[in-house]
């Protein structure tokens, strides 16, 4: 886990702290908010549905009193008692209204009941309220229930009037509209009205606040007063009630404390997550330095080692040339492990790897990548110089012994190293040359570090550098054909010669045809080759009269369908006959197409030449085959003489092959002797022919030439004097 995940958790956490403390505290307020809206609404419903029932109040006592038939008549009859006793007394003791007024149907105030500081009866009403009782009582029906009301701005206090017709009841030919005079009642909205109305709602603060007013606010929700001209002439107002505030001031302290509550938890888990993911994170990145690294020595590992070549950087020295690497190889490491066990094994690797590290650059990398094998990656410009020494001092600072239990141990480890020499190679070629230069080092019989070079490769690089080297090699000429003596088993008498190539090539040094062969045929290079041998071998062999001449013939030859009548030409052009000659062929060619090999063996049988059966029992040796072929001779292979002596299955084997010849009427040879007592025991089981480097090992046609010599008429060798030969032959 690296540093950025643990600080992207951290930040979720607290981010998720301060939204939910956010979310409520926000919530809170709104659904305190929403229960203020909520009174509010059922505020303003309450005082419009008050002020309502006040109209409608007022317009009841209106009609109540006027639809009276002895109030009519009191007014006809002008009896004032009644009218102090039924009105005045209403306003004056009851209060039930605070003006009641009778106005005649011309207009005429008759009777005025003013509530005041002193009820007055002057028969004087405020103009604004005449105004207002013309206007509501114009054009009024007469029957009961038929008061009209209004608002007016009395001189600065808001009054409501209703005014009715007085009609007599019972009386309906009385009931001319312009007989019936006008009642008129009428209440102040003064202060304490508004209080009184305002309480019933709990509302404190109910008033009035008159329009015009220069200095007012204005009031755009508040409920307006609209007068009897359809001018606003005030507004009711009050100031709202907050029970939402008020619940929120009980809650707010246990809401708070049980947010510092969870802010306290919240932020203490969050932290304890983040200390735990660093510590995760931290140990994350041990255990991946624990997965690059060796416990024992505490170097790189193999893993580590591999990363570090494949990093960017070391990839791009390496494309530079600018990147070398040494491999390291303790030789004899399992002898150490088995004389002082392998916790004595575990101390010498520590105290090798201490000296060794001790001995490379500060900059070079060391990495133990197996168990006794380290490898070192070096950098730098003049990498191939700074490598070149650095290998050597390794190997010179294994010169002291180790002491390891009390014992004293001398360590050689096998050192190669290659560089990478700017040919965008990547890192891991590079390792892989030093790791073969390390092997050469390994069987090399000096103690010095090795430089990788092209010739230690096996494979296909170094089948395509044959394949050149030995083009211009048969142009050249470079190749030569050596001759091994084949001899009669009993009397070492030379009965003939197998002709072996010999190719000393100038870059790659000594090759074997074992090794050249086999690309040769790949590459269509056998043909020129094969012609060049024999045409070497009639040549050589006129010197020699009477020697058999054995030549190896590659079954990519065979398919050459003028092959056989080339060879039979070449040998003619020479003056000789096709039965001075054996062809040694290998199973291979029998088993691939049977039919045709027959066919091509019977012609070159035809002509003359002899037919022999090579490396007879390494391939498939069907008994089959050797009915089947024309074959002359068996040529028993050199694994099955190697074990003669050492056990009594190769000796029955041996035996058996020779036996096996006989019956098939094959003259049998056997290749590969090298000591007496392999000669002795073929002697023994009546092997006729024998080969190998006991009587001489392959040798140039010069060298042939003096030991027919020195054989004498009777060709017989002398085994005493094989010591010499071999000595030229080498
Ligand atoms: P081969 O035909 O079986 O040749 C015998 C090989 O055994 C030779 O190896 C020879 O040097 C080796 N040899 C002989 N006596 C002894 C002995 O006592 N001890 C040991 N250890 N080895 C012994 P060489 O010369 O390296 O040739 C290897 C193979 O290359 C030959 O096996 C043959 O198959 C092929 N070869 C050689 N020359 C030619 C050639 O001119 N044409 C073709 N087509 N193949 C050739
Ligand atoms: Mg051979
Ligand atoms: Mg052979």
């Amino acid at each position: 886990m690296n540093k950025g995940i643990t600080s992207r958790i951290t930040l979720n956490l607290i981010a998720g702290i301060v939204i939910t403390v956010v979310t409520v505290v926000v919530a809170i307020f709104w659904m305190a908010a929403r229960q203020n809206d909520q009174a509010a609404k059922s505020t303003e419903t309450m005082v419009v549905g008050g002020v309502e029932a006040m109209v409608r109040r007022v317009n009841g006592l209106a009609n109540d009193y006027a639809w009276w038939q002895d109030f009519y008549d009191a007014y006809v009859t002008r009896d004032d008692e009644w009218m102090r006793t039924n009105i005045e007394s209403s306003v004056a003791e009851t209060e039930i209204a605070d003006i009641m007024a009778v106005v005649s149907p011309a207009g005429d105030i008759d009777y005025a009941y003013v509530l005041g500081d002193e009820l007055t009866a002057d028969k004087i009403l405020p103009p604004t309220v005449i105004q207002g009782i013309d206007k509501l009582a114009e054009g009024m029906p007469i029957e009961n229930f038929a008061a009209r009301s209004a608002f007016l701005d009395v001189d600065g206090t808001i009054m409501l009037i209703a005014v009715s017709r007085v009609t007599p009841v019972y009386e309906e030919d009385k009931q001319d509209p312009a007989k019936l005079p006008f009642f008129v009642v009428g209440i102040t909205l003064n202060e304490d009205a508004l209080l009184d109305l305002g309480r019933s709602f709990l509302i404190d603060d109910l008033h009035i606040e008159l329009a015009g007013d220069p200095n007012q606010a204005a009031f755009p929700d508040a409920p307006p007063i609209v007068d009897i001209f359809g001018n606003t002439i005030g507004h009711f107002v009050w100031t709202p009630p907050t029970p939402g505030y008020a619940v929120l001031r009980n809650v707010l302290l246990p809401i708070t404390i049980a947010l510092a509550l969870f802010c306290v938890v919240a932020f203490t888990t969050a932290f304890r997550a983040r200390r735990i993911a660093i510590a995760l994170s931290d140990s994350e990145k041990e255990a991946v330095i624990a997965a690059r690294t060796d416990s024992m020595t505490a170097l790189m590992n193999r893993t580590g080692f591999t990363e570090l070549l494949e990093s960017s950087a070391y990839e791009q020295a390496c494309a530079n040339g600018k990147l070398a690497i040494i491999y390291m190889d303790i030789n004899g490491f399992k002898a150490v492990n088995d004389s002082i066990g392998h916790h004595g094994g575990d101390e010498l690797v520590k105290a090798l790897a201490r000296r060794v590290t001790g001995a490379l650059p500060d900059d070079a990398t060391f990495a133990r990548i197996g168990g006794d094998e380290f490898a070192v990656a070096i950098t730098g410009d003049s990498v191939r110089e700074t490598t070149a020494s650095a290998a050597a001092d390794v190997v010179g600072c294994l010169d002291q012994p180790f002491t390891v239990h009390g014992f004293e141990f001398h360590v050689s480890v096998a050192v190669g190293y290659a560089v990478a020499g700017g040919t965008g190679l990547t890192s891991s070629e590079i390792v892989r040359r030093a790791d073969i230069a390390m092997y050469h080092a390994k069987n090399g019989a000096e103690r010095e570090a090795v430089l990788y070079n092209s010739t230690m490769e096996t494979g296909a690089l170094e089948k395509k550098q044959i394949e050149t080297s030995l083009r211009r090699a048969i142009d050249l000429g470079d190749l030569q054909v050596f001759y091994q003596p084949v001899v009669r088993a009993s009397d070492l008498a030379v009965v003939g010669m197998e002709a072996l190539l010999r190719w000393t090539s100038k870059e790659l040094g000594t090759v074997s045809p074992a090794t050249f062969i086999p690309v040769a045929e790949e590459t269509g290079l056998i043909h020129d080759i094969g012609r060049f041998v024999v045409d070497r071998v009639c040549k050589d062999a006129s010197n020699w009269p009477g020697m058999k001449m054995a030549i190896n013939l590659s079954p990519v030859q065979l398919r050459d369908p003028d092959f056989a009548t080339g060879l039979l030409e070449a040998v003619r052009s020479h003056g000789l006959e096709p039965s001075r000659f054996e062809l040694e062929l290998t199973e291979g060619i029998l088993v691939n197409n049977p039919t045709i090999a027959k066919r091509k063996l019977a012609k070159l049988k035809e002509m003359g030449f002899t037919l022999s059966l090579d490396d007879f029992g390494t391939g498939f040796s069907s008994i089959g085959y050797l009915r089947q072929f024309p074959f002359d001779i068996l040529k028993v292979d050199r694994s099955f003489v190697r074990d003669i002596g050492l056990n009594a299955t190769a000796n029955a084997l041996i035996q058996s092959l020779v036996s096996l010849g006989d019956a098939m009427n094959l003259s049998v040879i056997a290749e590969g002797i090298e000591n007496e007592d392999q000669l002795k025991l073929l002697r023994l089981v009546q092997c006729e022919y024998v080969q190998g480097y006991l009587i001489s090992r392959p040798i140039p046609g010069e060298q042939i030439t003096d030991l027919l010599e020195k054989a004498g008429e009777q060709r017989r060798l002398v085994l005493g004097a094989r010591d010499d030969r071999e000595a030229v032959a080498r």
